[in-house]
Order: structure tokens, then sequence, then C-alpha cells
């Protein structure tokens, strides 16, 4: 198949194998991808489907019709949370680029003892956006999921997650590799089995309280290493990490 431009669908655009495209979607194949009708692209809803689709001029604008289901698999094999106390300014968005290009499923961003930012809901509009984007950009089936920010202490509570995890900057804990890889899940596992939960701390990293209750919640502490990374560092290393103990399992 050619290298053809991507867009990313809502599955309630998609009736009877047409996609009614919104203004904004017609504004952007047209003038910015500047393809006409007849000219071919893949939609993708971000829930795991793509199909290829082809433009045709209606009298009230232009629309795709689907002509074929693709099937591809550039999914990790693990489900990945990302639990991330929110860094000072737009530090975010850079996570939420970088995060969705290394195959996370959900981003839950989290308010802790020591977070500077309290989250205004336009933020999570266009955190959602920019993961849209960047799964489009990185050829995902799934575009990730991004919650609502609540405390720390509510989504250690919350996190389904078989394994979980929290980084700490500090002290003598084990590897997040080596604790990846004694996880040994059946090779592949079947999508949503294993399922992992990473924690990241603000710039001024967890309370000593924050670390035990997520302890207490089944969290194990780990390491990334002897350095101190920054904030919006630490979980493009860890999801680099998981990405390599099981893209190629
Ligand atoms: N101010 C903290 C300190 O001096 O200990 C460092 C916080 S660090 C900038 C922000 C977060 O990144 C930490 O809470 C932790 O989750 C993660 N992190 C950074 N470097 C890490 C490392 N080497 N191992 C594990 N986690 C790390």
């Amino acid at each position: 198949m050619p290298q053809l431009q991507r867009l990313a669908v809502n599955a309630d655009q998609i009736c009877n194998k047409s996609i009614n495209l919104t203004n904004e979607q017609q504004h952007y194949l047209h003038r910015v991808l500047r393809l006409n009708q007849g000219d071919k692209f893949i939609a993708m809803d971000g829930r795991g489907h793509w199909w290829l689709a082809v433009l045709e001029a209606q009298e009230t604008g232009l629309i795709a019709s689907i002509t074929e289901e693709i099937v591809v698999n550039r999914e990790l094999a693990v489900e990945v949370t990302l639990m991330a106390a929110l860094p000072k300014g737009n530090g975010f968005d850079e996570v939420v680029r970088q995060a969705t290009e290394l195959g996370v499923a959900r981003i839950w961003p989290v308010t802790s003892d020591r977070t500077l930012l309290k989250p205004s809901g336009q933020k999570v509009d266009r955190w959602k956006r920019i993961a849209a984007e960047a799964a489009e950009q990185s050829e995902r089936q799934f575009v990730p999921t991004i919650f609502e920010p609540i405390s720390f202490d509510l989504a250690v509570k919350d996190c389904g997650q078989k394994h979980r995890f929290i980084c700490v900057a500090r002290g003598d804990n084990r590897h997040l590799w080596d604790c990846l890889i004694g996880l040994e899940p059946p090779c592949p596992p079947p999508r949503g089995e294993l399922s992992i939960a990473i924690a990241i701390g603000p710039e001024g990293g967890w309370t000593d309280g924050e670390v035990k209750r997520a302890i207490e919640f089944g969290f194990e502490p780990v390491s990334l290493g002897s350095r101190i990374l920054r904030a919006v560092t630490a979980p493009i290393v860890a999801l680099s990490l998981v990405g390599t103990a099981f893209e190629k399992c």
C-alpha cells in the first residue's frame, strides 16, 4: 500500500460505508493536504480500526466512501497506563505527545502534594487533541484515553492494572527494567491480559506519604537509573523500557 495521509474520525461519523466529514476535516483534507475528488486516504477511529477511504464531492461538500478495512498491528502487546503528576507550564503537552508515540494506552494526569499546576478543563481537551494528532502521526490504531485529572491518592485507589510501579528518583529500589523482564508474559499476551501502571512524580518528587500510600495499594517503588530525570523525561524513559521489553515478544 502506498504512503497515504491519515485522518482520525469518530465512529459515529460513519454510516453505510460513508464518512460524514466535518467542515474542519474537509478543510484539512482539501486545503491543507491538497486532496481532491478521487484521492484516497486512511481513516482511523482511534479504537483499533483503519479504513481505506476515497474522497467524493457532493453538493453539500466533500464526503468519503470506505472501500476496505485495513488490518494493521502497531500496538504494544501490553496495556500501559501512565499516571503522571502534572509538571509546570505546558510540559504535559510533550508528555502526552511522546507517550502516545511510545504506545501508551491511557494517560492519567494526577495532582500530588507538590503539584504546582491546577489544570483547567480546556487543558484536558487540548491533551486529547494532541493525543489524536500523535496517534495519527505515529500510525497507531488506538488513540490513548486521557482521563480527567484527579488527586494521586484517589488514582492509586482506583488503579485496576495488574502490575503497578511508582518511579522514585532516590533510594535503593529495583530498576524498572528488572521488574519488567521478570513479568514473563505469554508471548505475545492476549490484548488486555497484561496491564501495567507506571506513576511518575512532579518536579519536587513524591512525598514520603504518597509513596507509602501507593505501596499500600500494590505499587512497587522502582528506579529509572542513577541520574535524576526531569518530570517530563521520566515518563519517556519508563515507556521506552516497556516498549523494549514487550515490543518484540
Ligand atoms: N526533586 C526530586 C528529587 O530530588 O528527588 C526529583 C523529582 S524528578 C525531577 C520527577 C519525577 O521523575 C520523580 O518523582 C520520579 O517519579 C521520576 N524520576 C526522575 N528520575 C528518576 C529516577 N532516576 N528513577 C526513578 N524515578 C525518577
